[in-house]
């Protein structure tokens, strides 16, 4: 199953403004109703019963069920015959609230996630509408759920062969949004390693440094408006809370931070395709992002946005038919790439390696990134020996002639299966901007790559 998500912007009237409005508003409430249920509970069962708090107590009953996702929905089900505000809203659309908190409250335990909150008008910006009737985008207007015929803008032919299976609702700093998650039926494999291998280190000094010598500058998204933000959130404390003036300025000071994170994105999709191009192969240092924040460059390595850099490369790899592995971080810039010697720790502002065993002199990033290259070799031969790829396409790095391809192996049945459709990933969040006709014209030199 191949999943694309596709964002518009969507052109609605006052009156489906209203709706979307006043939908978000339901949605809210719904979500902080039952946040509220599941806080009552997990509070009063919280101590122990032989070590009960001096103060206070939060008592509920012993026999009383958690309000699980099932128990919630049956509840809200009961609720919407004699609650008129419930009732004008699709009944879809508010159990995905219930089914979103329940995913919000198991993500927590499984993958450390923080406690979900409670939501005020400004926090609740998008809606799902988990299903959709057959024909429902028509020129350039989408059907959807109580508002009927919106117009959007087309930026974009939905592919051919798709179904829509589902519409989400945003309300962003920049205006109305939907995004539709298109599927096909279609199976297509994972790309496996082939043709000229590339390594990239990323770094503060540095964006991107390759193993085959390019250096990307960091350029400085905030930066370029940082004065015009700092000039309006100075205002800001001028303003009362809750007043008119206040939200307004609020609202300009959104619209600034949306115009830097728009090019940022883009930014970042333009970098992934340049560095996919005459590679085969990509590999990345495994690095937690999110420690980086935290530390006294957070400023910046927020601004960089590493990690969403690496997820749109990962993507953007996998549509080009480029191997993606990522390889072990720990001291990559101690190391020689030409003899393996430990070279001892850098400090930041030693630029350049010099070997003292081989003599070996190069920029300090390239050669990071060589490293990584030689590692994700060896990683990637090691998963291809396990795997035993049919012969003459199992050699890495090494030159594989074209012609004694099979063409029922892996790679070009991949090929064929990207020239019947696009190709894509649920990779939701991430505007997937995927021209067609250019991913096909890009499928000849990915196979010439094989054969040079
Ligand atoms: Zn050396």
């Amino acid at each position: 199953m191949l999943t694309l998500s596709y964002e518009y912007r969507l052109e609605p009237s006052q009156q489906q403004i209203d709706i979307i409005e006043q939908t978000l508003d339901v949605c809210r409430s719904v979500w902080n109703f039952a946040l509220r249920e599941r806080k009552d509970w997990i509070n009063s069962r919280k101590c122990p019963v032989n070590a009960c708090s001096l103060v206070q107590e939060y008592i509920m009953s012993p026999d009383e069920p958690y309000p699980s996702y099932k128990r919630q929905a049956k509840a809200l089900t009961e609720a919407k015959k004699t609650n008129p505000r419930l009732k004008a809203i699709n009944a879809q659309v508010i159990q995905q609230v219930l089914r979103t908190l329940d995913r919000a409250f198991s993500d927590m335990k499984s993958r450390g996630f923080g406690f979900p909150r409670f939501k005020n008008k400004y926090r609740m910006r998008s809606y799902v509408i988990p299903q959709l009737g057959k024909e429902t985008v028509k020129g350039n207007q989408v059907k959807l759920p109580q508002l009927g015929w919106v117009k959007f803008r087309k930026s974009r032919e939905i592919p051919e062969g798709f179904v829509i299976k589902q519409a989400r609702v945003i309300r962003k700093a920049s205006g109305y949004f939907v995004m539709l998650s298109l599927q096909l039926d279609v199976d297509v494999p994972q790309p496996f390693p082939h043709g000229h291998p590339r390594g990239l280190d990323l770094g503060f000094d540095k964006f991107v440094a390759t193993s085959d010598g390019l250096e990307v500058k960091r350029p400085r998204f905030l930066k370029s408006l940082q004065r015009k933000l700092k000039l309006l959130q100075r205002r800001l404390k001028n303003k009362k809370k809750g007043s008119n003036n206040r939200h307004k300025l609020n609202r300009k000071i959104a619209r600034v931070h949306q115009r830097i994170s728009d090019a940022r994105k883009d930014w970042h999709f333009k970098l992934a395709h340049q560095l996919c191009d005459g590679a085969g192969m990509i590999f990345v240092e495994d690095i937690n992002f999110i420690s980086w924040q935290r530390g006294m460059l957070s400023k910046h390595a927020a601004d960089a946005g590493f990690g969403q850099f690496v997820n749109i490369l990962q993507w953007v790899c996998w549509k080009r038919d480029v191997y993606f592995g990522k390889v072990n971080k720990d001291g990559t810039s101690q190391e020689c790439s030409q003899c393996g010697a430990h070279t001892g720790k850098k400090t930041l502002n030693v630029r350049v390696h010099h070997c003292p065993e081989c003599q070996y002199i190069a920029p300090r990033d390239v050669v990071a990134a060589e490293v990584i290259r030689n590692r994700g070799l060896t990683q990637a031969r090691v998963s291809r020996a396990l795997e035993s790829r049919p012969e003459g396409l199992s050699a890495v790095g090494t030159p594989v002639d074209i012609k004694r391809c099979d063409l029922s192996a892996g790679f070009p049945r991949r090929a064929q299966a990207h020239l019947k459709n696009a190709c894509g990933d649920g990779l939701t969040g991430v505007d997937l901007r995927i021209d067609l006709v250019k991913s096909l014209k890009q499928e000849s030199p990915t196979i010439a790559t094989l054969g040079a």
